[in-house]
């Protein structure tokens, strides 16, 4: 039975994940969601089977059927990681007993918007306010319905926030930028727990000390280069909402 249910959420996570690049690229040209899908390179549309999730990628050989141009590895790369990511979560749910539909919700949209803002800022190297605040207001919602306290989660989510206020001030506005600040807010009210929202920072800066290092020895990129947060802080706080506790669990071991 739970076989069945993960493969159920792979299959979901393939079609959000397809949705998700073009969302991402529709919010990204400021364009509508109503149309069909089409080549953002020759903006031929797309019929159905060039756009079937991982599959199509696969048998065009990563390349567009009209123009031949190549399509972007962030096409599979999402659609893969969204469908992993999401049967890893109602996994997680499944084991502990702790799935309700709206815990779902919350967990699946949790994802969803974290693995947007990593590929957005990745690309853009801007966090995209315009759907980080209605993110922050649902998933506020969303955790209030699921039992958490309101003045809780606005403390937490203030925390989150002050983390970065307090670095933006010290840089002078150098090493971050505002949305930084709004991304610290919602990993605040999304994991609403403090434990969580301090170990989604470490994972964050860790994960980004380490592919700075190999960026430095690789490329030879000079201190100064700019390289965006918003994928590393998307990085800690989705490994935080997944093996959170388990990791918080083995640290106290060690102690
Ligand atoms: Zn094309």
């Amino acid at each position: 039975m739970n076989n069945l249910l993960l493969a159920y959420a792979a299959v979901i996570g393939l079609i959000i994940g397809s949705f998700l690049n073009c969302f991402i690229w529709r919010l990204y040209k400021n364009e509508s969601m109503l149309g069909r899908s089409y080549c953002p390179q020759c903006r031929h549309k797309l019929s159905w089977h060039d756009n079937i999730p991982l599959f199509s990628f696969l048998f065009l050989r990563g390349r567009c059927r009209y123009c031949q141009k190549k399509i972007s590895w962030q096409y599979p790369l999402v659609e893969f990681f969204t469908a992993l990511l999401f049967t890893l979560s109602l996994a997680a749910m499944l084991k502990s007993g702790t799935y309700t539909s709206l815990l779902l919700l919350h967990n699946w949209l949790f994802l969803f918007g974290f693995i947007l803002i990593f590929v957005y800022d990745l690309r853009w190297q801007v966090v995209p306010m315009i759907f980080v605040w209605p993110l922050i207001a649902v998933i506020f919602a969303l955790n209030v319905l699921l039992g958490a306290s309101f003045w809780m989660l606005l403390i937490i989510g203030l925390v989150g926030a002050l983390f970065f206020i307090l670095q933006f001030l010290f840089t002078k506005g150098k090493g971050l930028g505002e949305g930084d600040i709004w991304l610290g807010f919602l990993m605040g009210v999304s994991l609403a727990r403090f434990d969580l929202l301090i170990l989604a920072l470490i994972l964050a800066y860790f994960i980004g000390a380490i592919i700075s290092i190999i960026l430095l020895l690789a490329y030879k990129k000079n201190l100064r280069s700019k390289i965006a947060l918003g994928p590393f802080l998307a990085s800690g706080a989705i490994i935080a909402s997944l093996y959170g506790d388990k990791l918080l669990n083995w640290y106290l071991n060690l102690l």
